[in-house]
């Protein structure tokens, strides 16, 4: 199908839940895909729809968000990186001293279908509240929290109305730096952006000489920069905003050296710096879409072969249950960590060394209960020494 949004500028993008809205579905692809719809929900939009290439079965934008049936695979975990046990008040998550997350809304502009919060999605949900006022509490009270990230869900998802008084009440608590927002609606729908002189004056009022507020975009492939996208990327920066992008990296979207580098240069070129590539998370019904963390690896460095010293600025990383932790290197025996953030403070540094292996997806693939010491996760115990992992703190 030829790609135009042209008659979307003078309406509001349509949003679709229900597969039977999707014409380009045959009626078996949509028999198919109700029952992974019943678990895992689809939310979609006809600005992302028309990015889609129907001709291709593989196509990357759409396995971004049309279902796959192996999702229904019984892998991983519903809350894989245990975000509940870093919970202290609903709606609010605190793992690393500086910085907290506001889970401020439980929609986005589609679902992605390897997204690792999808239990939010969920019906029987109870993560995020709409009163934020608990969390803003904790926030006050917790004066080392400098940093505070908006997400969900997409926060970007409200309107401006509702997201505009969040923002200025973080601006009043004098330890809060900077305020970061979570988002793909550049991507999923940058409409949002342009139609809405408001989002962008409360981004210049809020965005200050001295405190920024930080978009965190999430752009997959790099397809998904139409003009219309740049635009709104542009938008945001001419208000005040410093923009970054994390994405993924996803089994049939960007597991290409080729595609990820021209990933990375595009932005690049716009002024949006690459910031994190995450290994997926565990989460169920996500291993259609993960990748082995070395061939990740692989992948990602390969990428960074084609890239400049700007586009290449971007770090693998998992966001493990003790941390955010950094692959360094794989050697033809070896594999190497090192926590960027880590829960605990000891952990603060520290350097992993793991024998190889090539079917590990996730840093609890490395730890081998058979050894000594592996029933309990060595990284989780700052003191402890064993289980191959070599500690190089000094400890
Ligand atoms: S935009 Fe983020 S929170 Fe929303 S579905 Fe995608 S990955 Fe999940």
């Amino acid at each position: 199908m030829p790609f135009s949004t042209k008659h979307l500028k003078a309406n509001k993008v349509k949003y679709v839940t229900r597969l039977d809205q999707v014409p380009q579905l045959s009626g078996k692809e949509r028999v198919d895909l109700e029952r992974v719809n019943e678990k895992f929900v689809f939310r979609s939009n006809e600005y992302y729809q028309s990015l889609i290439d129907w001709e291709d079965p593989n196509d990357p934008i759409r396995r971004i968000i049309i279902p796959e049936v192996q999702e229904l695979d019984d892998w991983g975990q519903l809350d894989a990186s245990n975000e509940e046990r870093y919970t202290p008040v609903k709606g609010l998550e605190h793992k690393y001293s500086s910085t907290a997350l506001l889970l401020v809304n439980e929609v986005c502009a589609a679902y992605c279908r390897f997204c690792f919060r999808k239990r939010l999605f969920m019906d029987e949900n109870d993560e995020v509240t709409k009163d934020i006022s608990e969390g803003l509490r904790y926030i006050r009270e917790h004066r080392e929290i400098s940093n505070v990230l908006l997400t969900g869900g997409d926060p970007l998802i409200m309107s401006t109305s509702k997201l505009a008084p969040i923002i200025e009440k973080l601006r009043q608590v004098d330890h809060v730096q900077i305020i970061r927002i979570g988002t793909k609606i550049p991507a999923f729908n940058p409409f949002r952006i342009i139609d809405d002189p408001s989002l962008l004056e409360m981004i210049q009022k809020y965005s200050t000489d001295e405190k920024k507020i930080y978009i965190m975009a999430h752009f997959n492939h790099p397809r998904e920069l139409t003009g219309e996208a740049i635009k709104g990327l542009n938008l945001l920066m001419r208000a005040g905003a410093i923009v970054v992008n994390q994405t993924p990296l996803i089994r049939g979207v960007n597991d290409d050296p080729d595609i990820l580098s021209k990933l990375f240069n595009k932005l690049s070129y716009i002024g949006v710096p690459p910031y994190y590539v995450f290994l997926c998370r565990p989460t169920l019904g996500n291993e259609p879409y993960a990748l082995p963390v070395e061939k990740g690896y692989q992948i990602f460095e390969n990428a960074r072969k084609k890239c400049s010293g700007l586009a290449k600025r971007a770090r693998l990383v998992m966001s493990h249950e003790t941390g955010k932790v950094e692959v360094l290197a794989v050697t033809r025996d070896k594999v190497y960590f090192k926590y960027l953030r880590a829960a605990h403070p000891d952990n603060g540094i520290r350097f992993l060394e793991f024998p190889r292996n090539p079917d590990a997806f996730w840093l609890d693939d490395y730890a081998d209960p058979a050894l000594p010491g592996g029933e309990e996760h060595p990284y989780n115990n700052p003191a402890g020494e064993g289980n191959g992992i070599f500690w190089a703190n000094g400890n």
